[in-house]
């Protein structure tokens, strides 16, 4: 369960724009990683922090969150959570906020982030869930998504940032106890990224962008498993500015359980009822797999649990090793309702030798059969 964002900075639903930023400032120090070392709590603390201010700072992302909770900006199309996976995002991000507090004393970790963060920076990824069908596993094949991603507005313009002319860095001198001290910041004006909104094109956010909605076709692997994350370069939202890189689209894959055939790694099962007759006299049947139809020949005298295996008619090897096997599992069903003329002949043969069980070495036990399965 997330934290309410207000919780986490400790101020009030009310609170104006400068009063969040205090609070975050707090935050930030009391957590801050240099000064909490290997604290793994405190560094939760401190993305946590990051978070909540990155959403209630931004006023329109505040809206939507005061509306909608953490569901604005989770789900697909919209999922814009989790991109500070690491202490250099969120100090390339806020370098501003952390300008005059670690600068000097605390700054080595924020230098670092600076130095490596070039202005051209990338929009954020993308995060959708689709559902695939034990079919589109079998076969691969495309498919095709609707999603909502930034892009820039029609009449949005950007210009070099006057501030840092471009660089998305400046450098500050301050006169400390230890002597005149230089750290370089990320400028306050562009964010970093070395360019400013010059323009701002009709119903755009604060950085020009609108979202848009647009269709993407995905190619689904042959044998993928769920949870598996396909990566669309470029997909994602586009970044402000004219040097900026879109992130990218992660589509991650729900497999949608099938109603007849249970997946097992790259193997399937299936559960064949056979009437007693068929079961008795033998009989060739039709499966209808994900795979297309496949002819079943029933031996006579074929026993209830029987497992049949079909070679190369399960799921296609992911890394292109062969197919897995289809496992039929043999279940003889015994009529719960007969006529009198039916009746009187399970009652004529009731003790004949030859309606009674003799598993003999064909027939495996249960165990066996489990058993060959699996070696
Ligand atoms: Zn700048």
């Amino acid at each position: 369960m997330k934290r309410d964002y207000y919780e986490i900075l400790g101020v009030s639903r009310t609170a104006t724009a400068a009063e969040i930023k205090k609070a975050y400032r707090k935050k930030a120090i009391e957590y801050h990683p240099d000064r909490n070392p290997g604290d793994k709590k405190a560094e939760e603390k401190f993305k946590e922090a990051a978070e909540a201010y990155e959403i209630l700072s931004d006023p329109d992302k505040r809206a939507r969150y005061d509306q909608f909770g953490h569901q604005a900006f989770e789900g697909a199309g919209g999922f814009e959570g989790g991109h500070f996976t690491n202490m250099e995002d969120i100090f390339s991000h806020f370098g501003d906020i952390f300008g005059d507090i670690f600068g000097n004393a605390y700054g080595s970790s924020r230098s670092r982030s600076n130095t490596r963060r070039a202005p051209r920076y990338s929009g954020t990824d993308l995060r959708v869930k689709l559902k695939i069908t034990l079919k589109d596993i079998i076969n691969g094949g495309e498919k095709k998504i609707r999603i909502k991603r930034k892009v820039k507005a029609p009449g949005t313009t950007y210009q070099t940032c006057h501030q840092c002319n471009g660089t998305g860095k400046v450098t500050r001198i301050t006169n400390t106890i230890f002597g005149r001290m230089q750290t370089t910041g990320t400028c306050n004006v562009c964010g970093g990224t070395g360019e400013i909104l010059k323009t701002r094109g009709q119903n755009s956010d604060a950085n020009g962008m609108i979202l848009k909605e647009d269709i993407i076709s995905i190619k689904i692997p042959k044998g993928v498993r769920n949870g598996v994350q396909l990566r669309v370069a470029g997909k994602g939202n586009e970044a402000p500015g004219n040097h900026g890189v879109p992130g990218d689209l992660i589509v991650q894959l729900v497999e949608e359980s099938d109603n007849y055939f249970k997946r097992e790694g790259n193997n399937l099962h299936y559960d064949l009822y056979i009437s007693m007759p068929e079961a008795v006299l033998g009989n060739e049947k039709i499966i209808d797999t994900p795979s297309g139809k496949i002819k079943l020949r029933l031996e006579p005298g074929i026993q209830s649990g029987k497992i049949l295996r079909l070679k190369n008619k399960g799921v296609p090897d992911i890394d292109g090793y062969g197919n897995g096997d289809l496992l039929v599992n043999v279940n003889v069903w015994v009529p719960k309702n007969l006529n009198k003329e039916q009746k009187e002949f399970f009652k004529k043969n009731f003790d004949h030798p030859n309606f009674q069980p003799n598993p003999g070495k064909s027939e495996k036990s249960f165990f066996e059969r489990i058993h060959d399965l699996f070696s």
